[in-house]
């Protein structure tokens, strides 16, 4: 297989060849964490929450030589890879060593009267090895916040980065970070192929972060082999604004929503409904707000560069078919007269006909529509065929809670935008087309393990009621005491007594016979 070369976007300069793993080394890097596994299983929590403190000191250590890289290998705005790469990934792993002790900690459950003397509980096993497949939009954060929940849960990890942003230095420092991270975590460049292929080496759980169309195929290739999936995939994300909103909050949320990380975030702001009352000066100020934004990839820039060639392609040929069509172009439209950039890009006048209110643009480009009442938005909205994160801004708070309620979303964000992401404990993730399965807070750890139901029954010398020999009395006593678990009251209590002693008798009476 050939190297593949690893570009700066901002520049075009190749950076370095990646070499792609072979079939071999896809083996032996799943017996490796099969064997890890293993060991894993062996080792406490503390010790894991060590290696994941390790993995902390180094992001806080190396944080610009790490900034340097991302910037360098996704052409992203410094100011970009700092909030989405860095904060991020450094607050997710601060809350799970904050919380993962609680969240794993076997669960008791209550006994019901009927088990009345069994203690029972839930207990949460790793899955064993959790392979992690990551796309190129935030080259560390995705891959690694996905690695570490399923790592302190206990699992073995094999992460497949991006082939357009391996990052294969850092990976190799973090792994030298600690004994348990080199033990517990494999990671194996290459693209797709190298990814179908760990797919099918069997591991216990698939956590894939990517497009629709990969989520796909590789739900298809993992299904005959019966391996659990989690997709984190793609959207077209709403942000809905009523003509009672602060404006100008408003309009700043969707000029950074729409073009942070240049638009290539799956919770980026690809879709805005306006209320047609405020639509003209709120295009005419996002107009005049996109006007102000500064490309380039230094700290003051605020807009970086597109990460891939195709992605420049698809943005491009979203934008001009649009226009093509009869779309407004407001601004931008077009890529920068020098470097990998896309210029800040308005359009009204979008219809369904038009390739961009379909597809996902992943780019920085906003179609804006206008809407009249909020029936109209909430039928609007859940019709999309994805639905991943949408925001709600309004001053009305009760028109804020039937929304929250009504719109069928993955994440809500009401007067903010794309934030619900910055909270660790809240869970991530989709409906419909944007996937299934939660990444981060207590549902995210839980996901990365199997949870396994504990009856634990202090000897007490004799059978159970359950067990042979069935006979008629015991029959028409279960019967009694079945009629007697849904009622409530004192009485009921005194009746439960009564035939709980007369089946403890009957079976007494069984067990000398
Ligand atoms: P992609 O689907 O092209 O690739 C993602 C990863 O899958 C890469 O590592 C790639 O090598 C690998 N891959 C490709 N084909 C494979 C196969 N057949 N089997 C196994 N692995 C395979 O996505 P991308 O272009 O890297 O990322 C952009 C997409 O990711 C966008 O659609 C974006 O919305 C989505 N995304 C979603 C989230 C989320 O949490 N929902 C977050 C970030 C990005």
């Amino acid at each position: 297989m050939s190297d593949i070369p690893v570009i700066n976007p901002a520049t075009g300069a190749q950076l370095y060849a990646m070499k792609p793993a072979t079939d071999l080394e896809c083996e032996a890097a799943m017996g490796a964490a099969r064997s890890a596994a293993e060991a894993l299983r062996a080792t406490p929590l503390t010790a894991r929450l060590e290696a994941l403190t390790a993995f902390l000191d180094y992001l806080r250590d190396h944080r610009e030589a790490l900034l340097d890289q991302i910037v360098a290998e996704s052409g992203r705005s410094r100011g970009d890879a700092m909030l989405s790469d860095i904060f991020q990934l450094t607050e997710d792993c601060l809350w799970l060593r904050d919380h993962a002790a609680a969240v794993l900690a076997d669960e008791k459950v209550a006994t019901p009267i009927s088990l009345l003397g069994k203690h029972c509980r839930i207990r949460r096993d790793a899955h064993g090895v959790v392979l992690v497949i990551s796309p190129w939009n935030l080259p560390l954060a995705i891959g690694m916040t996905a690695a570490m929940f399923a790592f302190v849960a206990g699992n073995a990890v094999i992460l497949k980065p991006s082939e357009h942003t391996p990052m294969v230095a850092v990976f190799e420092a973090i792994r030298q970070r600690h004994p348990l991270l080199y033990l517990g975590l494999q990671v194996v460049h290459g693209g797709g192929d190298v990814g179908a292929r760990l797919v099918q080496a069997r591991p216990d759980l698939v956590v894939f972060t990517g497009s629709q169309p990969t989520g796909r195929r590789i739900l298809a290739s993992a299904a005959p082999l019966l391996i659990p999936v989690l997709l984190e995939l793609g959207a077209k994300d709403p942000m809905l604004v009523f003509d009672d909103a602060d404006l100008p909050r408003a309009v700043a949320a969707a000029c950074w929503g729409n073009l942070h990380n240049s638009g290539q975030s799956c919770t980026a702001v690809e879709q805005l409904h306006v209320q047609e009352g405020i639509f003209e000066t709120f295009v005419a100020a996002l107009v005049a707000a996109s006007g102000e934004i500064r490309l380039g990839t230094g700290a003051a820039h605020d807009l970086g560069a597109i990460t891939t060639a195709f992605q420049m392609t698809h943005i491009d040929a979203l934008v001009q078919d649009a226009v093509a069509q009869g779309a407004v172009l407001h601004c931008g439209g077009r890529r920068s007269e020098c470097g990998h950039f896309y210029l800040p890009t308005v359009l009204t006048g979008v219809t369904s006909a038009m390739r961009i209110s379909q597809e996902e643009i992943f780019g920085p480009v906003v179609a804006v529509y206008s809407f009249a009442s909020e029936a109209e938005i909430i039928a609007r909205h859940n019709s999309n065929p994805s639905g991943l994160s949408t925001s709600v801004w309004s001053r009305d708070k009760a028109r804020c809670r039937r929304l929250e309620q009504a719109l069928s979303t993955g994440c809500i964000n009401i007067n903010n935008v794309m934030l619900t992401e910055g909270n660790a404990g809240l869970p991530f993730g989709g409906v419909r087309q944007s996937g299934f399965g939660r990444m981060k807070g207590a549902e995210g750890l839980r996901g990365m393990t199997r949870s396994k139901a504990v009856l634990e029954d202090p000897t007490r010398g004799k059978p159970e009621p359950n067990w042979y020999p069935y006979s008629a009395e015991k029959l028409a006593l279960t019967g009694e005491l079945l009629d007697l678990l849904g009622q409530k009251g004192l009485r009921r209590w005194w009746r439960l007594a009564r035939v709980g002693l007369a089946i403890d008798r009957l079976v007494k009476r069984q067990h000398r016979a």
